[in-house]
């Protein structure tokens, strides 16, 4: 786990919100919640599916290549769209 705004893994954990585990950034101070592990995919799967869509594969070929169900890549994709920070380099 690291600090999605400074990259910190001085992490503190800071109670539950909605069933998922709650952080604070003792760098910087943001909190922020884990939302990577309660799906059960890595970061990098997430990644990789997205930079396939990027390079404009379809859900339905990326879900055949990676296992990862359609409606979690659209998901992925939805909430990439709708986020100011891009994680991909
Ligand atoms: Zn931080």
């Amino acid at each position: 786990m690291k600090c999605p705004k400074c990259g910190s893994q001085q992490l503190q954990k800071n109670g539950h919100r909605r069933g998922k585990q709650n952080y604070r950034c003792k760098e910087c101070r943001c909190q922020f919640v884990n939302a990577y592990t309660s799906r059960g995919y890595s970061k990098d799967v997430k990644q990789i599916c997205l930079r396939m869509h990027q390079l404009g594969l379809t859900s339905r070929e990326i879900e055949q290549l990676t296992g990862v169900s359609r409606t979690t890549i659209r998901n992925w994709i939805r909430s990439m769209q709708h986020s100011s920070i891009n994680h991909l380099p």
